[in-house]
């Protein structure tokens, strides 16, 4: 990385060793132009990124947001508790893996479709008639089509 002090583009790693518990990587650096010495601490960026409205306004990833989105989806559906925790966990990961620090909520909206149509089809049909906005029975029909023409289909 570059100097701090002199903006320098080769630093050299002179010590690296595991800090807080193994959790992060402190490397002490010294600077191949001005021979400053300086510190930089490595974690894995597993925070849950932002979500960004479709207006533009940005807020806190909102677990409980998501769980009932499911839970109304699937309301007098055979699927079990533990199955849609499954999923919530799954989505959160996919979430975090992305290292991104602000998704759109569109990102999560198809993640929410796309483990919908895994855990139950009908819940899937109910849930994109609302998030697609369904305007009639014909946007049902097609979207069922759509289901039953994919290969994966039990
Ligand atoms: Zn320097």
């Amino acid at each position: 990385m570059h100097c701090p002090f002199c903006a320098a583009e080769d630093t050299k790693v002179i010590d690296s060793r595991l800090v807080a518990e193994g959790d992060q990587v402190r490397r002490r650096r010294e600077c191949l132009s001005c021979a400053e010495r300086f510190t930089t601490y490595e974690v894995a960026e597993l925070v849950m990124p932002k979500i960004i409205k479709q207006n533009g306004n940005r807020e806190p990833f909102d677990e409980e947001k998501l769980r009932s989105g499911f839970l109304r989806a699937l309301e007098k559906r055979p699927v079990s508790v533990e199955d849609i925790e499954a999923v919530i966990n799954h989505i959160k990961h996919t979430l975090r893996a992305t290292g991104e620090r602000e998704v759109q909520s569109l990102v999560v909206g198809e993640l929410v479709m796309e483990n919908l149509k895994q855990l139950d089809q009908v819940a899937y049909v109910r849930f994109a008639s609302v998030y697609r906005s369904f305007q009639d029975i014909a946007e049902f029909r097609d979207e069922i089509e759509r289901l039953e023409a994919e290969p994966n289909n039990p």
